[in-house]
C-alpha cells in the first residue's frame, strides 16, 4: 500500500504527490487528510496525505517515517478545496492546505546527533559530545564549517549516529489533576499523626468526588508542592494531567440577551434567507443596508435559525471591527457555543478554538478572514459583514478572497452566504444588479432613527477666512456644545503618528526612506523620524539635507498632534486616542474602547480602527478631519474607498435615540465620493462611479490581473519585466490590454526594487495557461532572489 503525499514545503517541485510505503502497522489506520512525516531527500520533513493507493508508479518508494495523527486533519472538503483553490490563485496546494490547519499543527522535523562510542571520536570532537547524550545539529552549526566536515565523517563511521524527531509546535496545554488512590481510613493509617498537613489535605481529597487541580487543593489546604511529597511516596494520590483550553475570552462576564422583534423590513430578509437553511439550498444575497439598519440582528437571527436545524454558522467580520462589542453580542446570544478566530489570539488559543470546532464542541465561529476555514462539517449558513472590506483579500500567496471560499464552501454544503454591507462593494452590488446575487435591501434605520445630517466645509475657505487651525469654525462649536451637554463625539483622521512628513520650506526636500523610497514619519514622543515599511529609524535632521537649510519641519497633521490642539482648545474636553501607538498592548483596545463606554471621555479620537463596528448611544457628532487624503492614492478604487470610509464613519453617530451630525472637512468637497455622503445616496454614487470605471475600462467592466516584479537589482527588475510584457502582449489576444511595465507605487520595499505590469481583459480563455507559463519560466530564477507575484484579483495597488 502507497501514501501518496504532498510535502509542506511550498515549492514547484513539491507541488505534486509522491509515493511512499505505508509500514504494516499503519495499514489500516492511515487516512486521506492525515499527516505524516516522509524523508525528502536528505531531509525528513512533514507531508499531507492525498490519497492510498494499491500501486505506485515510482520504481523505487521510501517508506513513511511517523504517522502524526490518529484521524484525518483535514476532512475531504478541504482537500478538495484546497486543490480548487490552488489552481484558483495560482498558487502551490501546499500553501492552500497550510491556510487550513492551525500554525501549531505545522510540524518541525529536527535533526539530533548522538554519540555511540565517545572513545572513538577525535580529541577535538570529544570535548563536543558526552556520551549516549543528544546534541542537536541547529546548536552545532556554531561551531564552525571544519567541525561539521569532521562530524559528517563520524556519522559514516557510525560513531555519531543521526535522529530526526518530531517537534510539535503547538503542544497542548495540561493541567496536573490530584485524587485520592484509596479509601479515607486506608490513607490515613498510612500517615503519622504529627503529619498535619497531609491529613488535612487527605480529608479535602476525600470530600471531592472528582479529580481537582493540584493548585486548587494547595490554595485550599494553604500549603505548598513540598506538602505533596509524603503522599506522593506512599502512593496515596494519584494524578493525571488533564488538557485544558487556553481561552481567549477567559475572565470575561458576557449578558445573556434574547432575540429583539425584527421589525418589518428585518423581518423580510430573515423570511427570505430562512427557507434555504430549511431546504439546504445554495444562495448568495447582498444584504444592502444603512448603517444601523439592524443587519447584526438579521444575522443573529438566521444563525439561530441554522442552529435550530443542528447546523453550524460562520461569521466573518473584517479583523479592524472584531471589537468587543461585536463579540459581545454573538457571546450574549449564543454563549458557549461561540469560538472566536482572529489574529489577536496567540498561537495555542487559535490552535484551541480551532479544536473546539473540529471537536464539535461550538457552533458558532466569529472571525477574521481565515476563519472561512473553520473545520465544521454541517454548515448551515455563512456571513461576510462589511462585505467590501480590503482585509477579506489575502495579500500574499495564495492570494485568495474569504467571499470566493465562503461560497465555494456554501455549494459544497448547499447553504446560503449572505454578504453584507451599508457600502458594498462596486462589482458586488453590480452582480446583485444582473441577479447573480440576490438583493435584499433595508433602507431605513430601525425604530425611525434618522440617517445623521453631514455638513461638508471646504477648508481652502476657512483658510481664505483666517482660520488657521486644524479644525474649522463649525466642527470647533459643534464639538464645544456636545462637552457642554454631557455627549460624546468621535474625530476621525485618516492617518497615525504626531506628523505625517517632515519637510524643506525652502526647496521643498521631503525625508523619504533610503531603501522604501517613502516618507518618513515624525515620532513626537521620541523625536526620531521612522519608515513604516521597513522600521528604519533616524534622528530629527537640524537642516535640510539637501540645500541645508534650518527651515526644516514636521507637515500635515497625526493624531497626535489632533490630540494636542484639542487640549489647547477645548481644555475641558476629556480625550481618549485610539491609534496603532496606543493600542499595541493586547487588551488595549478594549481597555480604551470601555472607558469611552462608560462615559470617561467626551471625545474618541482615531483612525481607520475607530470607522467600523462601534455602536454607542451617545454619540451624536462625528467629525472627520482631512477626508479627502485618500482620494490621492494611486488606486482605481480611491473614490470608492473614500465614499465607504466616510460612510462608515458617518455611521457611528446617531445610532440610538439622540439624533446624530456629521461634519466632513475637506479640500475638495465638490468631488462626487465626499458630496454623496451628504445625502447617504448609495445609488447615485454607484451609477456615477459605474460611469467612470466604463469611461476608464476598469472593474466591473474589465477583469484585471497585476504581476509584480522585485529584485534588488534595478537592471534586473526592468529587464525580467519588459520581457514578461513583450510575452504577455504576443501570446495574448488583441482585445486584451497590457499595461506597464511600470515602477510600483512603491517602487523600493526593503531593498529590492518594484515593477509592475497590468492585464485588462473581458474574455481571455488563455490567461492562466500563460501565466502557469511565466511562473515555470522563472522558477529557477525565483530561488535566487527574483521575486514575482501574479494577482488574478487585486485589490490593493501598492
Ligand atoms: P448595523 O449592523 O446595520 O449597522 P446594528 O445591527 O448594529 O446595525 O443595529 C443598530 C442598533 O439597533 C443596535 O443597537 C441594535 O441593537 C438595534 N436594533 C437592531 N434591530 C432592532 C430591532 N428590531 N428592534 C430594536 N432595536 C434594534
Ligand atoms: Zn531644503
Ligand atoms: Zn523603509
Amino acid at each position: 500500500m502507497y501514501a501518496k503525499v504532498i510535502v509542506d514545503v511550498p515549492s514547484a517541485q513539491t507541488d505534486r504527490q509522491f509515493d511512499y510505503e505505508i509500514p504494516d502497522n499503519w495499514k489500516s489506520i492511515v487516512q486521506p487528510g492525515m499527516r505524516v512525516v516522509v524523508p525528502f531527500g536528505p531531509r525528513k520533513i512533514q507531508g499531507f496525505v492525498m490519497s492510498i493507493s494499491e500501486q505506485s508508479s515510482y520504481e523505487q518508494t521510501k517508506a513513511v517515517v511517523e504517522l502524526l495523527d490518529a484521524e484525518p486533519i483535514l476532512a475531504d472538503e478541504f482537500l478538495q478545496l484546497g486543490n480548487w483553490l490552488a489552481e484558483e490563485t495560482l498558487s502551490f496546494k501546499v500553501s492552500a492546505y497550510q491556510l487550513m490547519i492551525p500554525a501549531a499543527l505545522r510540524t518541525k522535523v529536527r535533526k539530533q546527533l548522538k554519540a555511540n562510542e565517545i572513545d572513538s571520536l577525535p580529541p577535538h570532537l570529544r570535548r563536543l559530545f558526552d556520551q549516549g547524550k543528544v546534541y542537536q545539529w541547529d546548536d552545532l552549526i556554531k561551531e564552525g564549517a571544519s567541525v561539521l566536515s569532521d562530524v559528517q565523517a563520524e556519522v559514516k563511521k557510525g560513531t555519531l549516529e543521526v535522529e530526526y524527531v518530531v517537534l510539535e509546535k503547538g503542544k497542548t496545554k495540561t493541567q496536573r489533576l490530584v485524587q485520592l488512590n484509596m479509601s479515607l481510613e486506608q490513607a490515613l493509617s498510612l500517615l503519622t499523626k504529627r503529619a498535619n498537613k497531609q491529613i488535612e489535605l487527605v480529608h479535602i481529597l476525600s470530600r471531592q468526588p472528582a479529580p481537582i487541580s493540584i493548585q486548587a487543593l494547595l490554595e485550599e489546604g494553604q500549603t505548598t508542592h513540598a506538602s505533596l511529597k509524603p503522599l506522593r511516596e506512599k502512593g496515596i494520590i494519584k494524578e493525571v494531567d488533564q488538557e485544558v483550553y487556553r481561552d481567549p475570552l477567559s475572565g470575561l462576564q458576557f449578558e445573556r440577551t434574547e432575540p429583539l422583534k425584527l421589525t418589518n423590513q428585518q423581518q423580510q430578509v430573515v423570511d427570505q434567507v430562512n427557507p434555504c437553511i430549511q431546504k439546504e439550498k445554495h444562495d448568495v444575497f447582498l444584504l444592502h443596508g444603512v448603517t444601523g439598519s439592524g443587519k447584526t440582528e438579521v444575522y443573529l437571527q438566521v444563525i439561530q435559525q441554522a442552529l435550530d436545524l443542528q447546523k453550524e454558522a460562520i461569521m466573518l467580520v473584517p479583523e479592524i471591527s472584531l471589537t468587543p462589542q461585536m463579540v459581545n453580542r454573538f457571546k450574549g446570544r449564543f454563549g458557549s457555543e461561540v469560538a472566536v478566530l482572529h489574529s489577536g489570539l496567540s498561537m495555542g488559543e487559535k490552535y484551541d478554538e480551532w479544536r473546539k470546532i473540529k471537536r464539535k464542541e461550538v457552533k458558532v465561529v466569529v472571525g477574521a478572514r481565515s476563519a472561512i476555514f473553520a473545520p465544521f462539517d454541517r454548515l448551515g449558513m455563512i456571513i461576510i459583514d462589511e462585505e467590501h472590506e480590503t482585509s477579506y483579500k489575502q495579500e500574499e500567496n495564495p492570494r485568495y478572497h474569504a467571499r470566493d471560499v465562503a461560497i465555494w464552501r456554501a455549494q459544497y454544503h448547499q447553504c446560503p452566504v449572505i454578504l453584507g454591507s451599508a457600502t458594498p462593494l462596486l462589482e458586488t452590488y453590480a452582480r446583485a444588479k444582473k441577479e447573480v446575487y440576490h438583493l435584499l435591501t433595508l433602507d431605513e434605520r430601525v425604530q425611525n432613527r434618522k440617517m445623521p445630517a453631514v455638513h461638508i466645509v471646504d477648508m481652502r475657505e476657512e483658510l481664505r477666512e483666517g482660520n488657521r487651525s486644524m479644525f474649522s469654525t463649525v466642527l470647533f462649536e459643534k464639538l464645544k456644545d456636545r462637552v457642554a451637554n454631557g455627549e460624546q463625539s468621535v474625530l476621525f483622521l485618516n492617518r497615525r503618528g504626531h506628523s505625517t512628513f517632515v519637510m524643506c520650506r525652502d526647496c521643498g526636500y521631503v525625508a523619504t526612506c533610503e531603501s522604501c523610497d517613502i516618507s518618513l514619519t515624525y515620532h513626537r514622543s521620541q523625536n526620531r523620524l521612522k519608515c513604516h515599511y521597513c522600521g528604519h529609524e533616524e534622528s530629527m535632521p537640524r537642516t535640510c539635507k539637501s540645500c541645508g537649510s534650518e527651515h526644516i519641519r514636521f507637515f500635515g497633521s497625526g493624531t497626535q498632534k489632533v490630540e494636542e490642539e484639542l487640549t489647547r482648545v477645548l481644555p475641558e474636553a476629556r480625550v481618549i486616542r485610539m491609534d496603532v501607538d496606543t493600542t499595541r498592548k493586547k487588551g488595549s483596545h478594549e481597555r480604551l474602547l470601555s472607558a469611552f463606554e462608560k462615559k470617561q471621555a467626551d471625545i474618541l479620537l482615531g483612525t481607520q480602527m475607530i470607522a467600523k463596528g462601534l455602536d454607542f448611544p451617545s454619540i451624536t457628532l462625528v467629525g472627520v478631519l482631512a477626508a479627502d487624503s485618500m482620494l490621492h492614492i494611486p488606486d482605481f478604487r480611491s473614490a470608492e474607498r473614500t465614499f465607504q470610509l466616510l460612510e462608515q464613519v458617518s455611521g457611528r453617530a446617531g445610532r440610538h435615540e439622540l439624533t446624530g451630525e456629521v461634519v466632513i472637512q475637506s479640500y475638495s468637497p465638490e468631488h462626487y465620493s465626499i458630496d454623496l455622503v451628504k445625502a447617504h445616496d448609495y445609488q447615485a454614487f454607484f451609477q456615477t462611479e459605474m460611469n467612470q470605471r466604463k469611461f476608464g475600462q476598469y472593474p466591473p467592466y474589465v477583469y484585471m490581473t497585476l504581476i509584480t516584479i522585485s529584485h534588488q537589482e534595478l537592471m534586473k527588475v526592468i529587464d525580467v519585466a519588459e520581457t514578461v510584457v513583450a510575452f504577455l502582449r504576443r501570446e495574448l489576444s488583441t482585445e486584451t490590454t497590457v499595461l506597464g511595465p511600470v515602477a510600483s507605487p512603491l517602487a523600493r520595499i526593503k531593498d529590492r526594487y518594484r515593477y509592475q505590469c497590468m492585464i485588462k481583459y473581458k474574455n481571455e480563455p488563455k490567461l492562466r495557461k500563460v501565466l502557469v507559463e511565466i511562473r515555470e519560466h522563472y522558477q529557477r530564477e525565483l530561488n535566487k532572489g527574483l521575486q514575482l507575484t501574479i494577482d488574478l484579483q487585486p485589490y490593493l495597488f501598492t
